[in-house]
């Protein structure tokens, strides 16, 4: 045989007897069969064997395998992004002529989603306070209804049980955004809900540099239906940020108790600083739907919302985030960096805020250096 054929017919290494800290990353497109009679009986939908890269090889399948594990599920679906984990859930269930009902302040990247496409496909859209559950109405129409816990910026945090018990009752499924909770801080699915979608991006692959998420369910029905859809819109998560991923989840736990001590260390700081009215983070009592965070979980994440005095201006809190020296400003959270973004008075809120809304992320330095950081800045405001 010649060296160029004896290159790509080689016999790998046998991976039974290799016994290591990580599972390794495994990449492909074509995957092997033995012979015809297995080609033949290949099930797409079964992780009893591998069929072809997109559909999972060892590295995804133990992602999903520890993603389901860690959340309670019996099953977990990779997507590319927690965007693209929130709309497979669209896409597997609703059709045209079908009611989706969002809490007011959902999500606003899933908000425009829900008024874009979803909008265009027919598929209507009702909202619901998630404070006052008399404004839940399942229709005639309703397929599906979601849940955040806590609702992003804001970070109301909704009777979830309740919300699960009234759409089952209507024979309707609930589908609950996880990323706040990360499968640490609650059991959604003991919680009565359907579906958990979450960004991995955050506290899940925990380093600020993966984009990826999830879907869990405990129904086998419902995981063929997000497996069929997401097969046939060809999503893929790539087998080198899958390992990343398990990596991280690795460290989840110590990690999020960490963001959450410090998170409520610099929540408790800012509330008694003089220059916050109102700091928004459901383990602090007085925060709206305290007693059900209280009530439904163990932990919370290191996220939370401060509503300045009326009297700053954008301009002053602009001032206040820039002089920040620890706290960068960006998008997403759940990483080692601590981060601070401002939006304003206008945030889709359900009550009129009185002052500018910042967030918080809580990252992973000493906290006694972030309140430090902290108190140079406030120092300026006051
Ligand atoms: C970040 C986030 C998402 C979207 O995740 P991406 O991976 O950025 O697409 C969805 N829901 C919530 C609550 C988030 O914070």
């Amino acid at each position: 045989m010649q060296p160029q054929t004896q290159l790509l017919h080689q016999e790998h290494w046998p991976t039974t007897g290799f016994d290591s800290v990580q599972p390794g990353v495994f990449r492909a497109s074509t995957v092997f069969f033995p012979d015809m009679a297995a080609w033949r009986q290949r099930d797409w939908l079964s992780k009893d064997r591998f069929i072809y890269g997109p559909h999972g090889t060892p590295t995804t399948f133990e992602l999903e395998a520890r993603i389901a594990h860690l959340e309670g599920a019996a099953h977990a679906l990779l997507c590319a992004s927690g965007l693209n984990a929130i709309a497979l859930v669209h896409m597997a269930l609703l059709r045209p002529g079908d009611e989706v009902v969002v809490p007011i302040n959902v999500y606003p990247a899933h908000r425009a989603l829900l008024t874009g496409e979803l909008a265009s496909w027919g598929i209507q859209v009702a909202l619901y306070d998630p404070t006052d559950l008399s404004t839940l109405r399942i229709g005639e129409a309703t397929r599906l209804v979601w849940v955040e816990a806590p609702c992003s910026i804001t970070m109301e945090f909704p009777d979830v049980p309740a919300i699960a018990a009234a759409a089952r009752q209507a024979g309707v499924l609930t589908a609950l955004d996880n990323t706040w909770g990360a499968g640490v801080a609650f059991c959604p699915f003991d919680l009565g809900i359907d579906i958990s979608a979450q960004a991995l991006t955050k506290y899940a692959n925990g380093a600020g540099d993966v984009v990826m998420g999830s879907v869990s369910v405990r129904d086998k029905s419902l995981y063929d239906a997000l497996k069929r859809c997401s097969a046939r819109f060809g999503l893929h998560v790539p087998a080198g940020e899958a390992e990343a991923v398990l990596r991280g989840l690795q460290s989840l736990a110590v990690r999020y108790a960490a963001h959450d001590r410090t998170g409520r260390l610099l929540a408790r700081h800012l509330a008694g600083s003089g220059a916050v009215v109102e700091v928004l983070h459901p383990a602090l009592p007085g925060a709206c739907g305290h007693e059900f965070w209280q009530r439904d979980c163990r932990a919370a994440a290191g996220i939370f919302s401060v509503v300045f005095d009326a009297k700053y201006s954008q301009q002053d809190i602009d001032g206040f985030i820039d002089a920040l020296q620890l706290f960068r400003i960006g998008f997403s959270w759940g990483g080692p960096v601590s981060l601070v973004l401002s939006y304003g008075r206008d945030v889709a809120s359900l009550r009129p805020l009185a002052g500018e809304l910042v967030r918080f992320s809580a990252g992973l330095e000493a906290p006694e250096d972030l309140l430090d950081d902290l108190s140079q800045a406030l120092a300026l405001l006051l």
